[in-house]
């Protein structure tokens, strides 16, 4: 999912969430502006930091995928404001329908954060490298969860990285100093998307909110001497392939671990939201930098997983964010793992 393109700026986040304020947000920011005689717009930040999901009760789950282990580690969630024309093709109206029907809260979206580190023998591989902080207040809760489930950062071999939206990178960089959080993982990225958030002419063709992330990878990634550029679906470590899924970033991927017997798709993004994107593959999302290419994606996944019996994950999925995908009749059914 896209997110705050830079460390968190209050005057912008004021800015845009006073004009979409959520209805829950607006009653707290009335009210709590008469009791603490504060000026709305100062509650508002106030009200936008207050959590109302609650965190999960384990700040990691451990699971197996054939030989390979893998932990999901909570980073926070972003109940987010709704975005303008947030589904091009589907009402305000039917988008609070479906995240009704999945027992979501209806005035603003609930998008949790799950890293997924694979353990193969002494390899140590992230799948992305969560908000390190620097997205939302509610979130930056991974390198705890990370270090309780026992893992150092200095002995992460490989991170693999799906896009370059802010709650997917930001955790390879310390916050004021853009210091490498992980000196010596090897950090592997799709060629296509590297090469397009470096690009020099790429700053000119995003929106004024999208350059300050554009800066910062151009500041970035290429002092960086341990980013790898990955071409095609290749095979990165023992059983783990890139997947292009292109769309919601030009060169997004999902990651497919096969180990033993079992196959497990770390969708990433290709499915951002359950409640929208599987239960309506076909809704165009604005968070989709090219939404008929990543509805394509999508569905092209989808019937490869049910139809090839591959369990999956998302990173906004519900903690602990893995589980299966059935189809019944037309529908899709995602049955997320219990913790
Ligand atoms: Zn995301």
């Amino acid at each position: 999912m896209e997110s705050k393109e830079s460390p968190i700026c209050n005057s912008t986040l004021i800015e845009e969430d006073t004009m979409t304020l959520s209805r829950r947000t607006f009653v707290a920011t009335s009210a709590m502006a008469t009791m603490f005689g504060l000026s709305a717009r100062l509650v508002v930040s106030v009200a936008e930091a207050a959590q109302v999901t609650a965190d999960p009760a384990a700040a990691f789950v451990r699971y197996k995928v054939g030989d390979a282990e893998v932990t999901a580690i909570y980073d926070g969630v972003w109940e987010r404001p709704y975005k303008a024309n947030l589904v091009a093709n589907a009402s305000v109206d039917d988008v609070q329908a479906a995240l009704t029907k999945a027992n979501l809260p209806d005035t603003f979206l609930t998008l949790p954060f799950t890293v997924s580190v694979i353990k193969q023998g002494d390899d140590v591989i992230l799948c992305d490298a969560g908000t390190g902080g620097q997205v939302v207040p509610t979130a930056g809760k991974f390198m705890d969860g990370f270090k309780a489930a026992g893992f150092d950062p200095a002995k992460v071999s490989k991170i693999l990285i799906s896009h370059c939206h802010p709650d997917h990178i930001f955790g390879l960089m310390a916050k004021d100093t853009n210091a490498p959080v992980f000196a010596n993982a090897e950090i592997m990225i799709s060629d296509v998307e590297y090469k397009w958030w470096t690009d020099p002419t790429t700053l000119d063709k995003v929106p004024d909110d999208r350059k300050p992330l554009v800066k910062r990878i151009q500041a970035v990634f290429p002092t960086w001497k341990n980013i790898t550029q990955v071409a095609g679906e290749k095979e990165v470590a023992n059983g783990l392939s890139f997947v292009a899924a292109p769309g919601h970033t030009p060169g997004h991927r999902a990651f497919l671990l096969a180990s033993g017997k079992d196959q497990h798709m770390f969708s990433n993004d290709t499915m951002y939201m359950p409640a929208l994107n599987v239960a309506h593959p076909d809704w165009m999302g604005s968070y989709d930098q090219d939404a008929p290419t990543a509805v394509a994606s999508r569905q092209k996944m989808m019937a490869r997983l049910v139809a090839d019996r591959i369990a999956l994950s998302g990173y906004h999925f519900p903690f602990p964010g893995h589980g299966a995908l059935a189809k019944e009749g037309p529908d899709y059914v995602l049955t997320i793992a219990k913790i």
